[in-house]
């Protein structure tokens, strides 16, 4: 089923977004060689609470985690641990999210130790610019898939022949973190629900840069790709709202993202 929030529903998810934006810049300012997984894990833990916030992965079907480290070929899901520590060079996918007064928030980021490569630098970029593709989508009297297929073209229309991973995707979120409907980063647009003020939603792609096969580890949780390259993902939580997407998990509602598509969102 899906939740449509009232208004004052989405100022609580704006609430609740705005600690999920700022446990992901504590968490980002803390990356650096030789920190581990599980130090990153803690910051993000200790942000969210001091905001009267909870972690929202931490305890989600037995998830250890506040946030998930995702690095290098490690697509989604990965497991925060003391002993994961980072390198220069690595890529790490933080992806984390909070319940403030009942309403979750959902937002990652991939972020590279160091100075990135060329090749990882245009996967990085790639694949948030397929993220706000996808969020300036989300607008009243559209349909689920424009933001699916808005996702899709931007990696699409790359020389570089990337992957767009299957069967993972974005959700609706609200007083659960998923919820109807499933959002793919991938298929033909005009289809599926209606896009109503009131529908809130995680967009989230994840791309790789060779084949994107994936396999999930004995850990029950990590999702890998099977070929062993690189992949990232970026994720934000939008509202449509009958003004046009509200990024509620981006510190100015998505103003600088949105912006080349010609939209201004509230701040
Ligand atoms: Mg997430
Ligand atoms: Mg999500």
């Amino acid at each position: 089923m899906i939740q449509i929030k009232t208004p004052h529903e989405i100022e609580l998810m704006r609430a609740s977004g705005l600690v999920t934006a700022g446990a992901i810049a504590a968490v980002r300012a803390a990356v650096r060689p030789g920190v581990s997984t599980g130090e990153l894990d803690a910051v993000a833990e200790d942000y969210i609470r001091s905001q009267g916030a909870v972690p929202n992965f931490l305890g989600y079907h037995g998830f250890t985690g506040t946030i998930c480290a995702s690095v290098n070929h490690e697509i989604v899901h990965g497991i925060p641990r003391p002993d994961r520590r980072l390198v220069e060079g690595d890529n790490i996918s933080i992806d984390c999210g909070a319940i403030l007064q009942g309403w979750h928030s959902d937002s990652a980021v991939t972020v590279t130790v160091g100075e990135p490569s060329a090749e990882d630098a245009a996967l990085l970029d790639v694949t948030e610019r397929s993220m706000w593709a996808g969020l300036a989508k989300a607008v009243a009297g559209g349909r689920l898939t424009d933001i699916s297929h808005a996702v899709e073209g931007v990696i699409t229309a790359e020389s570089h022949p990337y992957g767009v991973v299957d069967h993972y995707g974005g959700h609706g979120i609200g007083t659960e973190m998923h919820q109807d409907p499933h959002v793919l980063n991938y298929g033909r647009p005009g289809r599926g629900p209606k896009l109503v003020p009131g529908l809130t939603l995680a967009i989230e792609p994840m791309v790789t840069v060779g084949d994107p096969a994936t396999v999930e580890l004995d850990d029950g949780w990590t999702v890998i790709t099977k070929d062993g390259s690189r992949a990232a993902h970026f994720e934000h939580t939008v509202a449509i709202t009958p003004e046009g997407p509200w990024v509620l998990t981006a510190e100015d509602g998505g103003a600088k993202g949105l912006a080349p598509f010609g939209i201004t969102p509230r701040g």
